[in-house]
């Protein structure tokens, strides 16, 4: 398996937002979520989903993915590990 260049892979670093939509694409984290007590879909608001019954918890849309318990944005992630497999520290940037 060949790893993609990086102007391959530029989107997925360049912005949190464009990371986000690259991992729901490639369902890494989920693209709809159901609000657990009414059974509805819940919108999403930049990086939670929120139900219309506005006493439902907000959730993360990164619950429960290896982006969970992140400090960092998901682009920041994605380039450290992209680094790691290229072999180039990320200390060099
Ligand atoms: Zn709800």
């Amino acid at each position: 398996m060949s790893i993609p260049s990086f102007f391959e892979l530029k989107h997925i670093f360049d912005t949190p937002e464009s990371c986000t939509n690259f991992l729901m694409e490639n369902k890494v984290i989920y693209q709809t979520k159901e609000c657990r007590l009414y059974r509805i879909n819940m919108i999403r608001y930049s990086k939670t989903w929120r139900c219309k019954n506005k006493k439902c918890p907000q959730v993360s849309i990164f619950q429960n993915s290896f982006f969970a318990e992140s400090k960092i944005e998901p682009n920041q992630v994605m380039l450290i590990l992209y680094m790691k497999l290229i072999n180039i520290p990320s200390t060099s940037t």
